[in-house]
């Protein structure tokens, strides 16, 4: 089989304006960039389509096929005869060039021009990066021009580039002339305020609002510090102006797919933006979309705060599992998981189960898609499915990899009787009166199945700021930042762990994003790159990029 660039490149690519014009978009209603890309300008008030969230089981170093397995989905929707149109997210450089790859999804289930959305695509991430850091420049020189006496500055820099050195860094050393020196650091772009921000506004106004509240540090009196008072917004609000727009581009097989937003799921909310997902539920009757690592992270966050921030209403939830994925949660070590072992399997199903009950909990119609790989045993794909039938929910194999739509057409069908029999309004893990304690204790006894959760005296220190500070950001939703290889916090818990106690470090305020990241455990905000990165296997031959995977 050719590797993913290589089916990428040789596809022949719909020109834009035709495929916007296909599903119904008129010349003032989208931009081109390009032949094979274009920012679209939609109102999306009227937005009707079925949304379908597409999650997974546990995370795996190597990922579990979601992104592969939504474009499956949706290029089997069309191969039905159904309008569909996809809604992800924008790949980091981070990742590309470190461990895991670009994110445009496998084989024959990809988003194309792979190479430019993996790359620099349309120059969001750039805008958002630019936009952080002309912040915290302007910060810096308010206090430098004694205009602010801050006594704790919250605001990072950020860089789209996986680079360890920058995680603690001391700034504007070299005499009082070159500034206050700071110990600060930076960020990936990814896990910035700024990105959950532009993902989650509704709109330009909602944007404003959203820049207006961001607080980026306190004042000597303890109150907070916010970028509408530094006079930040109006800058922001111009760098961010073009960002905002999805980005429509297609799949191998000619489905509409906006791709736009790219925060990471573990320490942000992990989808892509709101404003995509509107698009796509505008000019589709499908609008297939993907929530980052395993449905602890990202479905929960998915539901509890992008679909209660914009009144969405998911019809249905696919459930990505593999053999393979299953395997290493029955405990076989990442080389071995390839291999047959049904003991291995059957020790990993509570994983499964605990997806399964988790997602119906949240009123749910669950499918379950097995994403076939080359040599998947039958008797062992046969173990998943009995399993999934007694958990009551719906089970198909997607072999969108080698196959593209043709593959995943029982997983659509699945879908639709699923989304027929319909899924209950959102039952979100919990609700926004209740006190921040009460709402990680729910999501941790409700989703994760842990028992209690304990508190450092750092993160005890951060609730009593939230609340001294006596704006109301009690009451925002909670982003909990947690580990995708296990349900719980501690990575080496596989399965379906009971009866933890979940360890809460830090409370951190975002209030531009308008939630409170929870962290438990050393949650990494800028990744360094491995041993090998992928870089080193990227180049340009003959005018054409290589090695991008
Ligand atoms: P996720 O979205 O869950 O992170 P992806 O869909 O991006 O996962 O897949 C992760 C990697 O695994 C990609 O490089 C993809 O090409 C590869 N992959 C996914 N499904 C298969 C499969 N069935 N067979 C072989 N490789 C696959
Ligand atoms: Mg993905």
């Amino acid at each position: 089989m050719l590797t993913d660039i290589e089916i990428a490149q040789q596809t022949k690519l719909i020109p834009i304006d035709q495929l916007a014009h296909e599903y119904g978009l008129s010349d003032d209603q989208f931009i081109p960039y390009g032949r094979d890309k274009a920012k679209v300008a939609l109102d999306t008030s009227n937005a009707k389509g079925k949304l379908i969230l597409v999650t997974a089981t546990s995370g795996m170093p190597a990922g579990s096929g979601k992104t592969t397995t939504s474009i499956a989905v949706a290029q089997a929707f069309k191969k039905l005869g159904e309008k569909a149109c996809l809604a992800l997210r924008e790949p980091s450089l981070g990742p590309s060039f470190g461990m895991k790859g670009g994110a445009a999804g496998g084989g024959y289930s990809q988003v194309v021009p792979m190479e430019s959305i993996n790359l620099h695509f349309t120059g969001d991430f750039h805008a958002i990066t630019a936009a952080n850091n002309l912040l915290a420049a302007l910060i810096d020189n308010a206090r430098h021009q004694g205009q602010v006496d801050l006594k704790e500055i919250t605001w990072r820099r950020v860089l789209d580039v996986n680079d360890r050195m920058l995680r603690n860094i001391v700034t504007g050393l070299g005499g009082s002339a070159n500034g206050i020196p700071t110990e600060t650091g930076f960020d990936i772009t990814a896990a910035s305020e700024l990105m959950a921000i532009v993902c989650l506004a509704a709109g330009e106004e909602d944007l404003r609002v959203r820049l207006d509240r961001l607080v980026v540090g306190l004042k000597r009196d303890g109150s907070a510090y916010t970028c509408k008072e530094l006079g930040a917004t109006g800058a922001l609000m111009a760098l961010l102006k073009d960002a905002m727009l999805p980005n429509l581009v297609q799949s191998i097989e000619g489905v509409p797919a906006f791709v736009h937003g790219g925060p990471f799921a573990n320490i942000a909310h992990g989808c892509n933006s709101v404003a995509a997902t509107r698009a796509a539920m505008t000019i589709a009757d499908w609008a297939i979309t993907e929530a980052g690592f395993g449905s602890d992270l990202g479905a929960e966050k998915f539901y509890d705060i992008k679909c209660r921030m914009n009144n969405l209403q998911p019809a249905a939830t696919i459930l990505v599992t593999s053999l393979r994925a299953l395997k290493w949660h029955g405990g076989v070590p990442l080389p071995e998981i390839g291999k047959e072992n049904m003991d291995a399997l059957i020790n990993g199903l509570p994983n499964l189960k605990a997806h399964i009950v988790s997602l119906k909990r949240f009123g749910q119609q669950v499918v379950v898609s097995l994403n076939h790989f080359a040599n998947d045993n039958e008797e062992e794909i046969d173990v998943v499915r009995k399993e999934c039938l007694a958990a009551g929910v719906r089970f198909a194999i997607s072999d969108g990899f080698a196959k593209g739509g043709e593959g995943a057409l029982d997983v659509a069908r699945e879908v639709m009787v699923a989304v027929k029999e319909g899924s209950k309004p959102l039952n979100y893990a919990y609700s926004l009166d209740e006190s921040i304690e009460e709402k990680i204790q729910d999501v941790n006894t409700k989703v994760y199945g842990g028992q209690d959760v304990s508190y450092s005296s750092a993160a005890l220190k951060d609730l009593a700021k939230i609340k001294a500070l006596n704006m109301g950001f009690e009451k925002l939703p909670i982003c909990i930042a947690k580990t995708p290889f296990s349900m719980s916090h501690d990575p080496d818990l596989k399965g379906a762990p009971h009866g933890f106690t979940l360890p809460v470090q830090r409370v951190i305020l975002n209030a531009g994003a308008g939630f409170l990241v929870v962290t438990t455990g050393a949650i990494m905000r800028m990744p360094g790159l491995p041993k090998k990165p992928a870089a080193y296997t990227i180049d340009v031959v003959d005018g054409k990029i290589t090695g991008l995977s």
